[in-house]
């Protein structure tokens, strides 16, 4: 089938079109209604069915692939590779679910796992989904304040967390950061599991509270752990992601629906079949990482290859050494990723043989042309830019060469994805714009399986954050967006404060937050501004209470590595300018825009509204004074 009639299908007939996506998986009782919608905007996919992720992603295909590589997780830092089949994949599961088990896990429980991207991350994972269990993955990048948040709004029963992570061959030590958020959290867990690594010598455990992996798996080694069936619209799991105020929002995914979404997706976007390989170079902490490093792969029968570490350690060739070692068809990636491969010796990328690579998709943040023409060139294979969001789940805007390769178009994601009623309007009336008109990228009620069902014991901010913009009843990807003629979808960057640090999107509010945190500091703005790698990264200005007598470079200093213990590295200002007065219209509503318009030399726009005129000259000057400012 083409993509326009599967599209128009998903679209006009959507119960049919989904009652047949939903045989791609296992159920233990098949739906018994496949869409509710009595409750917009809010619905309910396949209602009464009743399956289990882990079966899904494991048992299912014991019979036929039991002796096939499932996972195979690749340290580029301390140079391990681990295979594991799915068979062995299914023995490590089971063992991890009757540890969680034996520690009082069950149905319904939150459990946050704060781990590198290590096999014992999916194994957590699945024996979660295996047992009902709900997870919550934190990015390892994260800092402690960061982690203390989401254990206080997820309020885990468990903490699964590793001794230490690696990057550019640097140990970054995890446990300290748990205890700290663990002091700092209202709502700590009984216990933390700890997978030790070895990378940590001085790891200290707490008595009572921190129990070592190892030494349970050894109780549990020939355990077996029977699926919990779970109606398909339970909660699964919980992914923190940021927005416009300084609390993370816990986006709440189901069972049955992000199945079918991932089951759907892998083959026909992916282009993936049972036994092909895939690599997702993401990190098990962020969306990309549970869609395509975890669930879509392995719902799909194919293996994955996980990644930990830089692209260019051991050398810049290592992620196409693994193309060429492991036969891998589809490769998925960031364009800041690809940006810092582009600084490399092209003949890296030439060494090896791709032959069996068909396509690479890149997402996450927006592809740059001369980024996407150069990869294009060098590998010879499409390179297929995809838009999606962490409370999607899954592309929403893409190509799907499982189904026929439309043209690339560079500097588009493409057309929309089957189920998303997608559309692009005028932010002040809400009608549809014209082609080539800029608008917000909205998606209309019903949203297809696989996306959000709400934010996490929060409906009422589900509602607020995502469909409250406008008259109907839209969900609002606060993205702006312009749609040409052939009906490609250009995404021209976030309507609000939300800004894209290397693929990671962080809240310039939470930073804020962390910078005013520090004592000299009276006030504080955080704009992202462009950066040739990263394609944004946060800069802060900010007032401070004491004028004389500071040292500001100190204090800027400190402000930058107070972002850094409590946010993370991922967070952390490129450059702080200490200022007199911030600019502020005359209600007191911060001029974010016109900050980040001065710092990239922009026009700052229209100032008629400004309190205090001479805010922007100081702010000039102190932009001024730094000679490297605005990049
Ligand atoms: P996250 O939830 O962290 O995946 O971030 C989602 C945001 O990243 C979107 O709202 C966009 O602003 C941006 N984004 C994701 N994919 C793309 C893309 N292909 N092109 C442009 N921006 C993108």
């Amino acid at each position: 089938m083409n993509y326009e009639d599967f599209y128009r299908q998903s679209i006009e007939q959507p119960e049919q079109f989904w009652a047949e996506q939903a045989r791609l998986i296992h159920w233990d009782t098949p739906p018994q209604q496949i869409l509710d919608q009595s409750n917009p905007p809010f619905r309910r996919w396949f209602v009464g069915g009743t399956t289990n992720l882990c079966y899904n992603a494991v048992d299912r295909h014991l019979s036929e692939r039991a002796d096939q590589l499932a996972l195979v997780a690749i340290s580029g830092e301390t140079d391990v590779v681990r295979e594991f089949s799915y068979r062995q994949l299914h023995r490590e599961v089971n063992v991890f679910a009757a540890v969680l088990q034996s520690l009082d896990v069950g149905k319904g429980d939150r459990v946050v796992i704060y781990l590198p991207n290590i096999a014992e991350a999916v194994f957590a994972m699945l024996a979660c989904a295996r047992i009902g269990a709900i997870h919550s993955v934190v990015f390892g990048g994260f800092a402690a304040h960061n982690l203390a948040l989401r254990i206080d709004d997820a309020q885990p029963k468990l903490l699964i967390a590793a001794d230490a992570g690696m990057r550019g061959g640097q140990v970054i030590a995890y446990k300290p950061l748990v205890d700290a958020a663990l002091s700092e959290a209202s709502a700590p867990p009984p216990h933390v599991l700890m997978i030790d690594r070895g990378l940590d010598s001085q790891m200290k455990y707490q008595a009572g509270r921190d129990l070592d992996y190892a030494q349970l798996r050894q109780t549990h080694e020939d355990a077996s752990v029977a699926v919990t069936w779970l109606e398909s619209n339970e909660p699964s799991y919980l992914l923190y992601t940021s927005g416009t105020t300084g609390k993370p929002k816990g986006v709440q995914r189901d069972v049955g629906g992000y199945a079918v979404a991932m089951a759907l997706s892998i083959r026909r976007v992916f282009d993936i079949a049972p036994g092909q390989v895939m690599f997702s170079t993401s990190d098990v902490g962020w969306a990309v990482g549970h869609s395509y490093n975890v669930y879509g792969p392995l719902i799909g029968g194919a293996t994955s290859l996980l990644y930990e570490g830089l692209p260019t350690r051991p050398d810049p060739g290592i992620w196409w050494q693994l193309c060429e070692r492991y036969g891998v068809h589809t490769m998925f990636s960031s364009p800041t990723a690809i940006r810092v491969l582009k600084k490399q010796d092209e003949s890296w990328l030439r060494k090896y043989d791709l032959s069996k690579l068909k396509w690479l998709f890149l997402a996450g943040e927006p592809l740059d042309e001369p980024t996407a023409q150069w990869i294009t060139d060098v590998l010879g294979v499409p390179v297929i830019d995809n838009y999606w969001q962490t409370e999607t789940g899954w592309p929403a805007i893409t190509l799907m060469p499982g189904l026929d390769l439309k043209t690339v178009k560079f500097g588009s994601p493409g057309l929309p994805a089957p189920g998303y009623r997608m559309k692009v309007i005028d932010e002040s009336n809400g009608m549809e714009v014209a082609a080539g008109v800029k608008g917000v990228l909205v998606f209309q009620p019903p949203l297809p399986p696989g996306c959000l069902s709400t934010v996490w014991r929060n409906d009422e901010r589900f509602l607020h954050s995502y469909f409250s913009h406008f008259k109907e009843l839209l969900y609002s990807s606060l993205d702006w967006a312009i749609r040409d003629e052939d009906g490609y979808t250009f995404i021209l960057g976030r309507t609000d404060d939300v800004i894209n640090v290397a693929g990671h999107r962080l809240g310039t509010r939470e930073i804020e937050e962390s910078v005013a945190s520090h004592p000299a500091v009276a006030e504080a703005a955080v704009v992202g501004i462009r950066d040739e790698l990263k394609g944004q990264v946060p800069i802060v200005f900010a007032t401070l209470r004491r004028k004389a007598g500071d040292d500001t470079t100190a204090v800027a200093q400190a402000m930058q590595q107070r972002v850094v213990d409590q946010l993370g590295g991922v967070a952390r200002p490129a450059r702080v300018y200490v200022v007199n007065a911030l600019p502020k219209t005359r209600s007191g509503k911060l001029l974010r825009r016109s900050l980040q318009a001065l710092a990239e030399h922009r026009d700052p726009g229209d100032l008629s509204t400004l309190d205090d005129p001479d805010a922007l000259d100081d702010i000039r000057r102190a932009l001024e004074r730094d000679p490297d400012r605005g990049g």
